[in-house]
């Protein structure tokens, strides 16, 4: 079954055929580094990252790239403010970005391109737009003429004409047309600037992309990526200036666009003050919870943020890991068993083939933990072929929605560091001594039943010749 994907450009769910199938390439819009990331940025690299593994996992060999914005009004704005230079803070918001992607699971992509690495490039295209009459210079300015290339907003379906009416009245004299858009922007004094055919100057926004997109990966590439915002001005502008420039349409094969979070039903915005950083949102949850809920849905859809359903996603992390570590106990001969035949994980195939539906797959998965627990309520060791099964499905699907990839044990410690210690020392020594008590009328399934109920809040019992120690 091929691969089928909703592609933004033509407004269908499409088959997947790569240009080249033996180098596929796929970009996706970062973060403009000038402060702590929020949970939309969050759930966009999370997006994109599970749609790396997945291209991989279906044996396409990928060149994914996502680059950082590091030169931008709003990063020279907070420079000044805080009275140090662009590139010290570019530097500190993308170690924090990359930082709080390491924690969410992200692998780091092929090609991590910086704007400001990219000067060259974006120079050269900028000249060859002005060459071939799709750009015009105005003083230290560049713009790019939108009214030249017919097919403008193919991608957002705006229409140039009704765009037209609706813009301002532009305070910038230097544009021949209000709709057209910086290319290169002429600096003012104090502000990051490269020397350019038209004087000292920095880039426009859209430009870049379309540079680091083409530096990277080629001038046809097969999977454009980013949120929902973006598709206007940002990735038309971008198709418009890519297509002019190389000539060939289109510039980009295929047009993902991840859905908004928004935060108790209101869109996050800044004058509502709703913004919700990554590391915000990693204080009290598990980086685990965080990446299942943003999963939990389809990454088209919109999805809302709230401590119920971070909770939620808290609950069903802690029952798989908690069903897992029970098969390990109740039925060890399942685990450690590969379980293969034609059909065993198809239903997860097809839902990740259906435009990457990880909503699906996370739904088949606790249908299957619900399905493990019977089994083993039924008496497990009768059921450790299906059981086998069941391990080996989630093992597979965590390599590609990178959650549910850890033991047990490790995954407990990691909940106890974030959430902390849940149990006081009191309660520990109490069932320690019930415990020892247990073993010593040789009921060493009430025993077991304590270590692993203290284990699975982060306690780890260690057994010596002169008694139990406990470790957390
Ligand atoms: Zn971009």
């Amino acid at each position: 079954m091929p691969i089928r994907l909703y592609n933004s450009l033509t407004g269908k769910k499409e088959e997947f055929v790569p240009k080249d199938p033996a180098n596929v390439t796929m970009y996706a819009c970062g973060p403009t580094v000038y402060a702590m990331s929020h949970i939309g940025h969050a759930r966009s690299a999370v997006s994109f990252d599970v749609i790396s593994r997945y291209l991989r996992y279906s044996g396409f060999r990928l060149t994914y790239a996502r680059n950082y914005t590091d030169v931008d009004d709003k990063i020279i704005n907070r420079a000044n403010e805080e009275d140090v230079s662009c590139d010290e803070l570019a530097e500190r918001y993308i170690k924090a970005f990359d930082e709080d992607m390491a924690s969410l699971g992200v692998l780091l992509p092929d090609a991590r391109p910086r704007a400001t690495q990219t000067i060259g490039r974006i120079i050269a295209l900028t000249s060859a737009l002005i060459e071939k009459g799709f750009a015009y210079a105005s003083g230290a300015d560049v713009f790019y003429s939108v009214r030249k290339k017919k097919d403008y907003g193919k991608l957002s379906g705006k229409n140039i004409d009704e765009l037209e009416a609706g813009a301002r009245v532009d305070v910038n004299e230097a544009k021949a047309d209000p709709l057209d858009f910086a290319l290169w922007k002429g600096s003012k004094p104090g502000e990051p600037a490269w020397n350019s055919p038209w004087g000292m100057g920095r880039p426009g926004w859209h430009i870049e992309c379309s540079a680091m997109c083409m530096d990277r990966l080629g001038e046809t590439i097969d999977i454009h990526g980013g949120g929902r915002d973006l598709i206007f001005p940002h990735h038309e502008n971008e198709i418009a200036q890519s297509e002019a420039y190389t000539g060939k349409t289109p510039f980009a094969r295929y047009w993902l666009h991840n859905g908004f979070v928004n935060i108790a039903k209101e869109k996050m915005s800044k004058s509502l003050g709703n913004i919700l950083n990554i590391r915000d949102a990693l204080t009290g949850h598990t980086p685990e919870a965080i990446r299942l809920f943003l999963l939990s849905s389809h990454y088209r859809s919109p999805i809302d943020y709230t401590q119920e359903s971070l909770k939620d996603a808290e609950n069903a992390v802690d029952r798989l890991y908690k069903t897992i570590e029970r098969v390990d106990r109740e039925c060890p001969e399942a685990n450690g068993k590969e379980h293969r035949d034609e059909q065993w994980f198809a239903p997860i195939i097809e839902a990740m083939d259906d435009d990457f539906n990880t909503a699906m797959v996370i739904g088949l998965l606790f249908k299957e933990v619900s399905l493990a627990n019977r089994l083993l309520d039924e008496g497990g060791r009768d059921n450790a072929q299906e059981l086998s099964r069941i391990l080996s499905l989630i093992k597979e699907a965590s390599g590609f929605l990178g959650v549910f990839d850890k033991a047990p044990e490790d995954y407990y410690k990691l909940r106890r560091a974030v959430i902390g210690l849940k149990i006081s020392p009191d309660e520990i020594e109490r069932l320690i001594s019930e415990r020892n008590e247990a073993r010593k009328t040789k009921d060493f399934k009430r025993a077991d039943e304590i270590r692993r109920g203290l284990l699975e809040q982060g306690v780890v019992l260690e057994d010596a010749p002169d008694g139990t120690k406990w470790s957390a």
